[in-house]
């Protein structure tokens, strides 16, 4: 059984505008994955303590017959590829992170994977473009794309042209 899949995609250093496009053709080569849709690239600038340069997002559609923990374990590797070192900092600079937005309708809340992710309903960098590719999505336990995306601000998040 296939399952449609988001990925949140986001990256601030070693070129983040290539590294959002790489990872998005890197998704579709994902094995039992077919990449569907993709959103612009959106600048926005960092969240969290850390000084930094902004970051560059967008998000993905897939069609997977992986489970999510499976996928999960692809988008570490594919982290990991563009050369990204878990150094513990969290929200810190990154050349890519690869979130799991939602997989299917499931809920999922264990140690290691949480869906859907729970950053979604504050994230203006998720929620516009999510809304680009799936105007329609209701997120589970957390309502409509539409009564979320009223709920951030857009300040400071600009398509890239
Ligand atoms: P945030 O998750 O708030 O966006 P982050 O992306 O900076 O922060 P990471 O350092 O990339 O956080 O990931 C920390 C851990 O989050 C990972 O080791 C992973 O196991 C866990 N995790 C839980 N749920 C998810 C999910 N839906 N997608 C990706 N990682 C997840
Ligand atoms: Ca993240
Ligand atoms: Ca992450």
């Amino acid at each position: 059984m296939k399952t449609k899949a988001f990925i949140g995609i986001g990256s601030n250093l070693d070129d983040p505008i290539a590294q959002v496009k790489n990872a998005i053709d890197a998704l579709g080569r994902i094995n039992d994955a077919r990449l569907i849709d993709a959103s612009r690239l959106y600048r926005n600038p960092p969240m969290g303590p850390v000084e930094q340069p902004d970051y560059v997002n967008a998000v993905a559609a897939l069609e997977t017959g992986l489970s999510a923990e499976a996928l999960l374990a692809e988008l570490q590797r594919l982290e990991a590829e563009a050369g990204r070192k878990r150094n513990g900092v969290r929200w810190g600079p990154r050349p890519l992170d690869l979130d799991l937005l939602l997989y299917g309708e499931a809920v999922i809340d264990t140690p290691s994977l949480q869906v859907p992710h729970p950053g979604i309903p504050e994230r203006a960098f998720v929620l516009y473009p999510l809304a680009e590719i799936a105007p329609d999505v209701s997120v589970p336990g957390m309502g409509p794309i539409g009564e979320l995306l009223a709920g951030v601000s857009d300040d400071g998040l600009a398509v890239i042209g």
